[in-house]
């Protein structure tokens, strides 16, 4: 379904991404974890059409998607869920659902915010309160929601685990497990190693802008190098 070759992403002199190759198979659900300042930002933020890749190639079903504009690759189905959550505090949690869905022309909306309130059944009793009075977890899942309604294929969440509480890390672990269920292929940036290769089905181990080991989860999860580099033990 995606197949990044040789992307590299700079900001000026600053090279964050230094010519890296992966590929999401669909159906799937794979990790690229590393440490704060790896480049797993730069990385989706390419894939989004947010940052310009300086060299390389993004193949999204067999589409070149470098030099996209974002709204096209939205509307091609790579949906972002970027980190820190960034719902629109002031809309309502139905409201900012909506603006998930502002590029479908079907008229399928209300019945996909059923399926977001069946996913999320937090949300659908608080459908009505401003984005910005949920918890932190709420919020998350409000995004997670928001992505859902934008019937896209593949979605990209970038560190969804971040600040939150380890019960609510958990839950929106379990989350994602469900949104794959539904037949979604995810590409999930984390520094949380251990939960994020618990769930994945491959991973990436980002250092410095390169992949310096790749494989399944469950393998990289018990490799002793990653273990003691990222997995506190
Ligand atoms: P974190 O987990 O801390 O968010 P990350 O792995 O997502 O880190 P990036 O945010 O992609 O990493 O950053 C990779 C490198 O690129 C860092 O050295 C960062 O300082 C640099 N960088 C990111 N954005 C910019 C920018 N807009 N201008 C200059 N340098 C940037």
């Amino acid at each position: 379904m995606l197949e990044v070759k040789d992307l590299r992403v700079s900001y000026g002199a600053i090279e964050a991404v230094k010519g890296l190759s992966f590929c999401v198979e669909q159906g799937e659900i794979v990790t690229l974890v590393g440490a704060n300042g790896a480049g797993k930002t730069s990385i989706l933020r390419a894939l989004s059409g947010l940052v310009p890749a300086s060299s390389g190639r993004i193949l999204y079903q067999g589409r070149d998607l470098v030099g996209v504009a974002p709204h096209v690759i939205v509307g091609a189905g790579i949906t972002h869920v970027p980190e820190g959550r960034l719902v629109f505090p002031n809309l309502t949690v139905e409201d900012n659902l909506l603006l998930g869905a502002y590029l479908r022309k079907d008229r399928a909306v209300d019945d996909d915010m059923e399926r977001v309130f069946s996913l999320f059944p937090r949300l659908k009793e608080r459908r009505s309160q401003e984005a910005g009075t949920l918890s932190g977890g709420e919020q998350q899942m409000l995004a997670v929601g928001r992505a859902l309604m934008g019937r896209g294929k593949l979605m990209i969440l970038d560190e969804p685990s971040m600040g939150l509480a380890p019960i609510l890390v958990e839950e929106v672990f379990r989350t994602i497990v469900e949104v794959r269920k539904s037949g979604m292929t995810i590409l999930l940036v984390e520094q949380n190693a251990n939960m994020a290769l618990a769930i994945a089905d491959r991973g990436y181990v980002l250092e410095t802008g390169r992949i310096v080991l790749s494989g399944r989860a469950s393998e990289l999860a018990a490799m002793d190098e990653v273990r003691a580099a990222y997995l506190g033990r």
